[in-house]
């Protein structure tokens, strides 16, 4: 089993207008993962409509967290969303999403490491930075929440995207980046921070 993994990154618009760019890239670097690509873009609606997953089960997945969201803050989400049916609660938070990420440029990058997938995920931290770890990128950075990113019918204001497994890696990674541009190099540090000095 290899467990070298690759993963998208992106750095949302509020981080990349807040000067947040480097404390972000700081956290993966010092954590020994590796930056193999990374560009600024501003996205067009259709690049982000590609980029988020098209699938009803993702809109589910959305959806379910809304309503977790709504429900520990003591919000009526049919009084927002005019329904409690998932997908179509996750529908309209796509339409939020594709809003927020074309209003001003972002960050992309690829992220390469051990785990890295589950890794950079751990450092962002949970969706909801109400939710969200402190010592997390979410957690520690932002206190916008999702409750009051629907009170204002908008996106949640999180700073920062990562791919949430293998499949949605590999297809993210292929929507901003060609793959000419994935870069090799070793790290200086990269033996000591996989343990390999001890087989020297
Ligand atoms: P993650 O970014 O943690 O992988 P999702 O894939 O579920 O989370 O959602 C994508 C993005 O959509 C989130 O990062 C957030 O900006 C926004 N979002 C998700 N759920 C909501 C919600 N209920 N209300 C507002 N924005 C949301």
């Amino acid at each position: 089993m290899n467990t070298i993994e690759r993963t998208f990154v992106m750095i949302k618009p509020d981080a990349v207008q807040r000067g947040l760019i480097g404390e972000i890239i700081q956290r993966f670097e010092r954590a020994g993962l590796k930056i193999i690509a990374m560009k600024m873009v501003l996205a067009t609606k259709q690049q982000v409509e590609d980029f988020y997953p098209k699938d009803k089960e993702w809109f589910e997945t959305v959806g379910t967290k809304t309503t977790k969201a709504y429900q520990e803050a003591g919000l009526d989400v049919k009084k927002t969303f005019g329904t409690t049916d998932l997908e179509k609660i996750g529908r309209i938070i796509k339409g939020w999403l594709i809003d927020f990420i074309t209003s001003g440029p972002v960050v992309a990058m690829v992220i390469e490491g051990n785990h890295a997938i589950t890794k950079v995920r751990n450092i962002v931290g949970y969706t909801d930075p109400l939710s969200a770890s402190p010592g997390t990128i979410r957690g520690d950075l932002t206190s916008d929440s999702i409750a009051l990113g629907n009170i204002m019918a908008r996106a949640a204001v999180n700073l920062i995207h990562a791919s949430s497994n293998p499949k949605d890696a590999e297809h993210e990674i292929k929507v901003w980046f060609k793959e000419s541009e994935l870069l090799k190099y070793k790290r200086c540090d990269e033996d000591i921070v996989l343990g390999n000095f001890l087989k020297k």
